[in-house]
């Protein structure tokens, strides 16, 4: 029996020394250096289940993961509030007093849990509907407490529905002195005791445990003296635990810095190695083809800024380096023929040049428009897309293989391995954002032996902030003019009470000669409905504009390339007054004649798609319009929409607002840019930051591209550093 009982002592005490050893291992033996890369499982508190479910919930894996989930707001409990002060304006609020009453009321869903607090200076009622029990057990009358929460009026008195309770200690009254932080969180996590408190205890652990030395200072001195910053470990602390609004605001000014100018480091660096390491053709005289192109074709004098922008691409084809470039510009604002220009170039110097558009109703106009400009110049243009089969498509591939085709334009048909150009000098994407980050790469591949020279198009206008990001590595080119004699387009809002004065106002246009567009939505998810609509909506307009004195054209997805291009036709010459359309209208198409665009269910339009298509009128010399229509009921964001494009017809502009309705992570075109999964900073918000940052990055790297200088120490180690750790910082195109 004695021995028995000895033995499992024993077997306790061993396993006991087992486990202990077992912390202790994960406490002692993780390097300083490595401290940070730690698994959060090792954190105490934590353990393999609760590490599991940060993991799935909120991506932290390691302490480096958890000390970079930043708090999303603080709670500001700074200070106890009176409760005489207190209105149900007052928000989230501290209270110190003395528990007086506690008594379950009501029964069945009504049962809650009603508390009164005193102080001084009143009384105020608390209110709990969940977890009575418990709380009864754990709150006693007559106790005094720290009571936090968010004042409500209800029934004409005010009370705190579910505060936070604290009895009041001599420490936890200093402790609560602070701006605590809040973290995202999920129920699940909740559940698991990882709410609010659990994330601050774990929070302030695993700060306890760090030392200055695993969070080594990653900006050299003179950098964090001009920008006045406070250090990097002093900052991380005070994310996390500020003790007032001051400490807070250097910190975020600190951590949003370093994120900004890193980032902006690592895109400057790798332009910069891009550029030093990839040659490229050198297209170094401006020849026949250009100087004919300009002195006899061009039919209109080149804004300044399509000038400039010439100038700009001329310069980066000639200096032996593979440009990259990004081409930004208004809806309207003439960047084809600025290509054009370029593509001209590229030919004076006995390359090929491409073209891809994102549609097949795109590249067919810019075939029609560029076969017309150049006709009698002996430049061979070709179409190439997915519907050029058999024969045809076989004579097209010798025949640039062969290098007898000059300029080849096309869709994504063009990027297909089986493409192959005798000479690729220069690749021009339209309106890049509608293509993948991966469809682009693949433009590179197409040159021999060099890579061709690459200009991307976009038709909608980037936030500068986000321009520096997410092209950040690319030399841009704005064309921020249009050309003279444009008339701005009116822009108005109407609901279905003003379809008929929207009719009348249509058939006065068409009487004196203009074309209308009526433009429906188009989403995948919703296909049939979206059918149904635009059919019937088509049935309407028939009925309102009755043949023969009207024809109407009509286009949408379901259609066949051949059925869809014949209906486009018949509304470029001029054939039908009225295009009902989906959004395949949406890039590009140029009918200057036409003057009215109409656009149905227009919240279901993004602000960057309404500009887009706004931007199909107002291509002539007549007063256009556009005529946004909605229901009656409309969201808030849509109507900040509408209004946004009511007020301004500058596509920056609404690219601005564009951000900052939906954030940068949601705009056309950046989903898949991992360069935004931002930590701190907010694009929307930081501009100044970050223009500084971007500035401050440039002017290290021209003196010091590969950080050697000894001042520039720390970020050498801190770049090489992350550069291992950032999987792909991949190239954008
Ligand atoms: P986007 O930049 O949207 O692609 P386009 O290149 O389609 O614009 O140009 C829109 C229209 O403006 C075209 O009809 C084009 O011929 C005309 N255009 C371009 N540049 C000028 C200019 N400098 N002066 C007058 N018209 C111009
Ligand atoms: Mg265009």
């Amino acid at each position: 029996m004695y021995v028995k009982v000895a033995f499992f002592s024993f077997l306790k005490k061993l396993i006991f020394y087992y486990l202990y050893c077992r912390t202790q291992k994960h406490q002692c033996t993780i390097p300083m250096s490595t401290f940070l890369q730690t698994s959060i499982e090792f954190l105490k508190g934590v353990g393999p289940v609760k590490a599991d479910m940060l993991k799935k919930e909120l991506g932290i894996h390691t302490f480096s993961d958890l000390l970079t989930a930043y708090p999303y707001r603080y709670v500001d409990k700074t200070r106890f509030h009176r409760i005489m002060d207190l209105s149900n304006e007052s928000g989230e609020v501290q209270l110190k007093g003395i528990l007086r009453k506690l008594d379950v009321l009501g029964d069945g869903r009504k049962k809650r849990l009603v508390g009164r607090l005193r102080d001084e200076t009143g009384v105020i009622e608390l209110v709990w509907f969940r977890g009575i029990f418990w709380l009864q057990n754990k709150l006693e009358v007559g106790k005094q407490y720290v009571a936090f929460g968010k004042v409500n009026y209800f029934n004409s008195f005010l009370n705190i529905a579910h505060p936070e309770m604290e009895e009041v200690s001599e420490q936890n009254l200093k402790a609560n002195l602070t701006f605590a932080p809040v973290y995202s969180s999920t129920d699940k996590l909740n559940n698991k005791g990882l709410d609010a408190k659990g994330r601050r205890s774990l929070m302030s652990l695993l700060l306890s445990k760090m030392s200055p030395a695993d969070l080594p200072e990653n900006l050299p001195e003179y950098l964090i003296e001009k920008m006045k910053l406070i250090g990097r470990h002093e900052a991380v602390n005070w994310i996390h635990f500020p003790k007032n609004q001051q400490q807070l605001d250097a910190a975020t000014n600190r951590l949003k810095f370093e994120e900004l100018f890193f980032l902006q480091m690592r895109l400057l660096q790798s332009k910069h190695r891009r550029k030093a390491s990839i040659k490229g053709y050198v297209f170094s005289k401006v020849g026949d083809h250009f100087h004919k192109f300009y002195k006899e074709r061009l039919a209109f004098e080149l804004t300044g800024a399509q000038k400039r922008v010439v100038k700009e691409i001329r310069q980066d084809m000639g200096m032996g380096i593979q440009m990259n470039r990004l081409l930004q510009g208004d809806v309207g604002s003439g960047k084809t023929v600025t290509a054009l220009l370029c593509i001209l170039i590229a030919l004076d110097n006995g390359f090929q040049t491409c073209l891809m558009a994102p549609t097949e109703i795109l590249a067919q106009q810019h075939f029609v428009g560029i076969s017309e400009e150049v006709d009698g110049m002996d430049i061979t243009v070709a179409f190439l897309s997915g519907s050029i089969k058999g024969k045809k498509r076989k004579a097209i591939l010798e025949r640039l293989l062969e290098g007898e085709i000059d300029i080849l334009i096309g869709t994504h048909a063009l990027i297909e391995d089986w493409v192959e150009f005798k000479n690729l000098g220069l690749a021009i994407t339209d309106e890049q954002h509608r293509f993948g980050v991966k469809q682009r790469a693949s433009l590179w591949k197409k040159g021999k032996p060099l890579p061709p020279h690459i200009l991307v198009m976009t038709a909608t206008p980037i936030p500068r902030t986000l321009a520096m990001t997410l092209y950040g590595d690319l030399d841009v080119s704005v064309i921020d003019e249009l050309p003279p004699g444009r008339k701005s387009i009116t822009t108005t809002h109407r609901n279905e009470n003003h379809r008929i004065r929207v009719f009348g106002f249509m058939k006065e246009e068409i009487a004196k000669g203009r074309q209308i567009y009526v433009v429906y939505p188009l989403i995948e998810e919703s296909e049939k409905l979206d059918l149904k609509n635009l059919m019937e909506g088509y049935e309407a307009i028939s009925r309102e504009f009755p043949l023969p004195d009207y024809a109407i054209s009509i286009v949408h997805g379901k259609m066949k390339a051949k059925d869809k291009e014949f209906e486009m036709q018949r509304f470029v010459k001029g054939e039908t007054q009225i295009m009902v359309a989906t959004t395949v209208i949406e890039v590009g198409v140029n009918v200057p004649n036409a003057s009215v665009m109409v656009i149905e269910s227009t919240d279901r339009f993004g602000l960057s798609q309404l500009h887009q298509l706004r931007g199909r009128v107002g291509r002539g010399a007549d007063q256009s319009y556009c005529i946004l229509m909605t229901d009656f009921k409309l969201s808030t964001d849509a109507r900040e929409r509408i209004a946004t494009m009511v007020r301004t017809n500058n596509g920056f502009d609404i690219a601005e607002a564009d951000l900052k309705l939906r954030g940068p992570g949601n705009m056309e075109g950046t989903q898949q840019s991992g360069m935004l999964n931002l930590h701190i900073a907010d694009l929307g918000r930081d501009g100044e930051i970050l223009r500084t940052a971007r500035a401050i990055a440039q002017r290290i790297l021209d003196k010091d591209a590969e950080l050697t200088h000894p001042l520039n120490e720390r970020l050498r180690n801190y770049m090489e550093a992350m550069g291992k750790k950032v999987r792909s910082w991949g190239r954008i195109i």
